[in-house]
């Protein structure tokens, strides 16, 4: 039986695991040169920074993940640097790209998908100028190329993601000009007690993070709106203004700003499968259906981690191993019942924590909703808030209500590298407004391979 994996974060890792346990060989496709995914990404060879610098808390999590990792490589078709950039459903196959220059076919019988998630952002005045990262990107820096994207930085969001990124840039010396939180202090008070109820060790680490900024007197700020990131004359950036709680304005100087809003999966491989989509309320994310297991109503296509729903990196470790046993026992293996107890257990917890975390940091939509006319909302095209409702409103004149796949064929919003992967979550809640129906009813942008931008020379020699 011909079975791939994609992706080798904790999802991708653990899915292989129990795979070569039943004694297959998985064809295993990363995009990154080496496995560890997102959170537990290997720093290149020669870095200096150790485990414990890198990875804090979770550096024994981060030890075991590559361990296994390293160990199962042997024992599977192993391709890292390999970009799946298209997947068929009918008749079954996988289109990668290794390199950037060697294109294959692969054909196969059962597939998982573990392709994780990335960074939700929401276009603010200012964001497109030089300093401005996401959050995960300013990680990244710190994680991969042992630098911080300023020297004096403001970090703008909401979700536990903030917290984190700010703790490690003051842990690692950076001077962090403020955290600027757009949830209000109360919202995540409220969310407290379901959190700490469900006994997931995040909360608490989590409060940590918090408590350990506001002891060393780092400026924090909850509840806050973004009014515009400004320019340096020297061609970066000088300051961000935003409002407070009370609706005063403030400024604060700083050379750059990191930003996010929670995360979204990168299910595009998914919706090229033919999986269907549900929006999920609770997230406020398009999400790929598929039940506990990890199957989809696709046969032969399954789904594990942060790609099929935003669960963080304990929960992506249990879905992986689970949707393995599911592919294992459609393909007729008899099934580790003790082992699929505990993973199923151990996955309705982390489904109770995850709601509770997303309702202590909601997805402000509003915000999203309501930016200034001039904003760049989508940065690839250079397409603003304002002709995004221009074309809502062209359309609502015409005919049936518009979704953003009609709005992309009038502004080309989304039609540029990223592929509307970063600008369609807001893009959604500012056509949503100027229609005035709900984030679902405005729908979201179909995946269209490639699934990132690839060089066509080689597609071309092919
Ligand atoms: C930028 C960022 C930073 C984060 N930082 C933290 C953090 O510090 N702490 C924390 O708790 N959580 C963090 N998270 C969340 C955490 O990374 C995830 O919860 C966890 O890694 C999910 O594991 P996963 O296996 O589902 O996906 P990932 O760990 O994201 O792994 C996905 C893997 O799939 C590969 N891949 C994706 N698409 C393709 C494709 N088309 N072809 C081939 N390979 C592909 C990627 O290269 C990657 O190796 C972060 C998330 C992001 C996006």
């Amino acid at each position: 039986m011909k079975v791939a994996v994609v992706g080798a974060g904790p999802a991708g890792v653990r899915a292989v695991e129990q795979l070569v346990r039943a004694g297959l060989t998985p064809i295993w496709l990363n995009e990154a040169p080496d496995g560890g995914g997102r959170i537990y990404q290997r720093p290149p060879a020669g870095f200096r920074r150790g485990h414990r610098a890198l990875y804090g808390f979770e550096a024994w999590r981060a030890r075991a993940l590559h361990d296994t990792l390293d160990a199962l490589k042997p024992h599977t078709d192993w391709r890292p640097e390999t970009l799946v950039w298209n997947i068929r459903p009918r008749p079954r196959l996988l289109y990668t790209l290794h390199r950037g220059t060697q294109v294959e076919e692969l054909g196969y019988d059962a597939v998982i998908l573990c392709t994780g998630a990335m960074e939700r952002v929401i276009p603010v005045p200012g964001w497109t100028r030089p300093g401005v990262t996401g959050l995960g990107a300013a990680q990244v820096a710190l994680k991969a190329q042992g630098c911080a994207i300023g020297w004096r930085v403001v970090f703008l969001g909401t979700g536990p993601l903030l917290w984190l990124v700010a703790y490690q840039y003051a842990k690692a010396g950076a001077q962090v000009a403020a955290v600027l939180d757009t949830t209000p202090f109360a919202t995540k008070l409220a969310a407290a007690p379901r959190l700490a109820a469900t006994g997931c060790m995040t909360f608490a680490k989590g409060a940590y993070y918090v408590g350990w900024l506001r002891a060393r007197r780092i400026p924090i700020a909850e509840g806050v709106e973004p009014v515009a990131i400004e320019g340096a004359e020297t061609g970066g950036i000088s300051a961000i203004r935003w409002r407070d709680a009370g609706g005063a304005e403030q400024v604060t100087d700083c050379d750059a700003v990191g930003i996010g809003w929670g995360l979204k999966p990168e299910a595009q491989l998914a919706d090229l499968a033919g999986v269907p989509f549900d929006f999920d309320p609770v997230q406020h994310n398009w999400v790929p259906q598929r039940d506990a297991t990890g199957r989809t109503p696709v046969a032969g296509v399954y789904l594990a981690g942060d790609g099929a729903g935003i669960g963080g990196a304990d929960m992506a470790e249990l879905a992986g191993a689970r949707a393995a046993l599911a592919l294992l026992e459609d393909a007729g293996h008899r099934p580790d019942a003790a082992l699929q107890v505990h993973l199923d257990r151990g996955l309705r917890r982390h489904a109770r924590f995850r709601a509770a975390l997303e309702r202590a940091f909601p997805f402000p939509a509003q915000l999203a909703a309501r930016m200034p006319d001039e904003t760049i909302l989508c940065r690839c095209e250079a397409i603003t808030a304002g002709e995004m409702r221009a074309a809502a409103r062209a359309e609502a004149a015409t005919g049936p209500a518009a979704e953003v796949n009609r709005a992309k064929a009038f502004t080309r919003i989304g039609m540029g590298r990223c592929q509307g992967r970063v600008c369609s979550p807001a893009a959604a809640e500012v056509l949503a407004a100027a229609l005035g129906c709900s984030t679902a009813e405005a729908g979201r942008l179909r995946g269209q391979p490639p699934v990132k931008p690839i060089p066509i020379l080689p597609l071309a020699a092919e």
